[in-house]
């Protein structure tokens, strides 16, 4: 970004007055260690590269005409997987892109939205963007959602789940309350990081099992993470037929065509193969369990994680120092210079040989630490 100031002479008020989203940086350097964004350290399925081949190869020609405008195949898959009707399922260019639709169908209305104060930073640039009032609950001492704090008046709820940057997860009990509670208000939780949250016996956590109860409650998810394709943008939402229809006519007063024939394809091919995510998905629990293991023995304190990070905190809280250490050595993790987290460290789940190179440059950084008292 230029430090010039920019003439915005011709901007309207709106563009001048927002203060948009800065996404964690994608350096570009050999070496890089890079465990700032949540990626997935696992590439996607073959078969999502090979769909995406065999529709270039077979029906290139066919790039000339726009995609299926409600990527019909992509949801029915997606439908199939999770024994839905396709009408329960909506599609979108990333869950970023859900989540703003979310924002202008059910949000924009009289009485605030509520969320965590510690939570996905985008929201409170959504609320902005479309004029909504956000009004931040506390997340309690321990980092944990009360669903009792909600109870006030609000147009809507948006709740991280697994939460980020904590990688803690609400129950399917609390979710039910807060559908319940709040049967005029629509309650949205974005499950980005569900896939990785580590479940009881093979028991359901995502609020997905849900939809079916309650007729205000809509589930966001993304194949950002668990499916290995962030740059693919891919995201998506399941409810009721009649919140995804919202949905559906903003989208269409918008952008008809969010999602381009490739990604169609390449995240259904993904969908598909079922056995390859869920070994993926459990790849990177058991690289995280072990993470939290061997960040334990150095002496941090790491939040029970059900995402694909951990949120960890340094024995003496330097985790500004310690972000910046790392990152002289290639390491970049995710520091937030925010009230009651600016001691603690984001750390996305690498491969085990990147934990290896970050457990033992931690290891170093302490024991000049050490040294220094
Ligand atoms: C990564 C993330 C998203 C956005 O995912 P995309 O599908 O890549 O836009 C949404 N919500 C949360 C909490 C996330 O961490």
């Amino acid at each position: 970004m230029s430090e010039q100031k920019i003439d915005n002479r011709l901007w309207s008020a709106k563009a001048r007055n927002l203060s948009p989203y800065v996404p964690g940086e994608q350096p570009q350097h050999d070496n890089l260690c890079k465990l700032n964004t949540n990626e997935n350290p696992f590439p996607p399925s073959p078969a999502v590269a090979a769909a995406i081949a065999k529709l270039l190869a077979e029906q290139a020609c066919e790039l000339r005409l726009y995609p299926a405008p409600e990527s019909d195949d992509l949801r029915s898959a997606l439908a199939g997987l999770h024994n839905l009707d396709s009408n329960q399922v909506f599609v979108g260019n990333g869950s970023d892109e859900v989540l703003a639709l979310i924002f202008a169908s059910f949000f924009m209305k009289e009485r605030p939205i509520l969320a965590p104060d510690i939570s996905y930073s985008f929201y409170p640039v959504y609320a902005q963007t479309f004029g909504v009032e956000l009004v931040k609950i506390a997340l309690e001492n321990d980092f944990s959602i009360d669903p009792d704090a909600y109870r006030q008046p609000c147009s809507g709820i948006i709740i991280a789940n697994p939460n980020a940057p904590t990688g803690l997860l609400l129950g399917l009990d609390d979710i039910r309350k807060l559908a319940d509670e709040h049967s005029n208000a629509v309650i949205v939780i974005d499950e980005a990081y569900i896939d990785f949250a580590s479940t009881d016996e093979g028991q359901s956590v995502s609020a997905i099992s849900l939809i079916n109860e309650f007729d205000n409650l809509l589930v966001t998810q993304t194949f950002s993470k668990s499916r290995s394709l962030a740059g693919l943008r891919v995201g998506m939402a399941f409810s009721n037929p009649s919140l995804i229809e919202a949905l559906t006519r903003m989208k269409n007063s918008f952008n008809s065509y969010p999602l381009d024939k490739l990604a169609q394809a390449g995240a259904r091919a993904s969908v598909l193969d079922h056995d390859y995510f869920e070994q993926t998905c459990q790849k990177v629990i058991d690289l995280r369990e072990s993470l939290t293991s061997k960040l334990t023995d150095l002496g941090y304190q790491v939040l029970p994680s059900h995402a694909n990070f951990v949120f960890a905190r340094p024995q003496d809280g330097n985790a500004s120092d310690v972000a910046d250490a790392l990152r002289e050595q290639g390491i970049i993790v995710r520091h937030f210079d925010k009230a009651r987290i600016s001691e603690y460290l984001r750390i996305t789940i690498g491969t085990a040989a990147q934990h290896e190179r970050l457990i033992e440059a931690l290891t170093a950084i302490h024991a000049t630490d050490a040294t220094a008292n």
